[in-house]
């Protein structure tokens, strides 16, 4: 029954494969010659399969698990380097007509604030996003066919790479919406957003139904193949997710990767990235009570197996988690963070009193974005505002084989110092400033190929004389 080539969801995300592989896990988590057999083929950096990672996750044997950690240190650092992509959650509208149990949208809490942008309020919060600095936005939507069709998603999406507020401009517009039409992927594609995103929330089948008990979400293959119809709409960049703390991690897990093959092996691309989201405290719901709530410990597992797992995957952790549990993933395989979030529906430009905020979630890093990047850049690493790579064309196929090659540093290396110095140039406080400006003359002389290199060190001079927006 398991096809990992199917379009069908309950044959790549087949129940028994999983639970197979869960039993094949436990079985084999302390047989040193598997985990070294498994541990062998990781270091070739070409990934694992559902399997052979489900293992590594269960395994607890101490010196083992810190060479999965290392591992998946030196696999970031071969793919990624130590650059770092920004971006920011843009709430469109919370109006939902799904019952999802654990996010405050659902329709049968009356207590929250429902509210959906005009377009002149878009603008506003456009504004408010680029004064900070951003350059790359996720738009967020609760589904609900009257107050939020496709046509307000594409108008929406119109007007923010409309918006041109001082140097500031959005280039890069992903988007998080509900499972949709072959149809409206295409509207989407046309669009021209970057990346398509959609949480799985749980692959268990019988757990997804009754986390999701009412509205369109309630179908678990339709809300499954989602990926599938997006990818046949031309969308070759697709963002997988789960919700952990839904159900057992070890299922998500396993099936989360099944998934990631699946697009492999059905359209020849796997994941553009995959976010790890956790349940947080929101109105109306409270994170106890779900009871398959994951520890810093496991979750610092699950990202390091996910980065050897699946090495060309890009990886985001969003401001859901702490400043130190970031700092703790950074290290690990998170390749892609939000930062200066908010959760709720208008939140950047006009923050509102806790009573009337229409938030989805805590936010546990609360930090402005110029204290996030001069967080990263102190921890050695290279903030990146980076949207070349889509722009130009490389996107699904074409993205993935100059990932695999490793040649996509020749680029993003120098998209990153010259996206960090417009922020300096533009946003940056004088102390972020100064310290930004230390770390692009010190990344300049990494820069392998020395044409490159000159066409920075240029572009660089033509930044601080009043131009943007130079890239590879
Ligand atoms: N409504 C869209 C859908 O149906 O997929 C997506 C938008 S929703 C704003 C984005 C994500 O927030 C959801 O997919 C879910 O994983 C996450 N979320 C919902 N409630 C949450 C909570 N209490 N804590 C953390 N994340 C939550």
């Amino acid at each position: 029954m398991y096809n990992p080539k199917s379009h069908k969801a309950e044959e790549f995300i087949c129940h028994e494969e999983v639970l197979d592989t869960l039993k094949y896990a436990e079985e084999n988590k302390n047989n040193l010659e598997v985990i070294d057999k498994i541990l062998n083929k990781a270091r070739l950096k070409k990934g694992l399969t559902h399997r052979e990672a489900a293992l590594l996750l269960d395994c607890d044997i101490p010196e083992k698990v810190e060479e999965i950690y290392a591992l998946a240190r030196e696999i970031k650092q071969d793919y990624y380097g130590n650059r770092i992509v920004l971006f920011a959650p843009l709430y469109l509208s919370n109006y939902c007509v799904n019952g999802c149990v654990y996010c405050p949208y659902h329709l049968k809490n009356k207590h929250i604030p429902r509210k959906k942008l005009t377009q002149d309020e878009i603008r506003q919060e456009v504004s408010a996003l680029q004064d900070m600095g951003h350059k790359r936005l996720a738009i967020e939507a609760g589904e609900d066919p009257v107050n939020n069709p496709i046509e307000y998603i594409l108008e929406s999406i119109k007007t923010i790479y409309d918006v041109k507020h001082k140097n500031g401009s959005i280039r890069r517009v992903n988007v998080n919406i509900a499972a949709t039409t072959v149809e409206n992927y295409k509207k989407l594609h046309d669009a021209g957003i970057g990346t398509y995103i959609l949480f799985q929330e749980t692959y268990n089948k019988e757990s997804y139904e009754k986390l999701h008990p009412s509205g369109p979400k309630h179908n678990y293959a339709y809300h499954t193949e989602a990926m599938d119809r997006a990818m046949e709409a031309g969308i070759d960049d697709v963002s997988l997710g789960v919700l952990f703390g839904l159900e057992l991690y070890r299922y998500e897990f396993a099936a989360l990767l099944m998934h990631a093959e699946h697009l492999e092996a059905a359209f020849g691309v796997g994941p553009h990235a995959i976010s790890v989201p956790r349940i947080k405290h929101a109105d109306d719901i409270d994170p106890d009570a779900f009871d398959n709530g994951i520890d810093d410990d496991t979750f610092a597992k699950i990202v390091a197996c996910i980065r050897i797992a699946a090495p060309y995957a890009g990886m985001i952790i969003s401001t859901r988690e702490s400043k130190e549990c970031r700092e703790r993933l950074l290290n690990l395989g998170v390749s892609q963070i939000s930062g200066g979030s908010k959760t709720s529906v208008g939140g950047y430009f006009k923050p509102m009193p806790d009573s009337e905020d229409s938030a989805q979630f805590d936010v546990s890093d609360r930090r402005p974005l110029d204290e996030v990047i001069k967080w990263l850049m102190e921890l050695g690493y290279l903030p990146s505002f980076c949207t070349s790579c889509y722009r130009e064309g490389r996107t699904g196929e074409r993205f993935m084989e100059i990932c695999k090659s490793q040649q996509i540093h020749n680029f993003c290396e120098p998209n990153a110092i010259m996206t960090l110095k417009e922020y300096l140039e533009d946003y940056a406080s004088d102390e972020t400033k100064e310290i930004g400006e230390k770390l692009i003359r010190k990344e300049i002389e990494t820069i392998q190929n020395e044409k490159i290199k000159t066409a920075v060190i240029e572009n660089l001079k033509k930044i601080e004389q009043g131009g943007r927006d130079y890239k590879f």
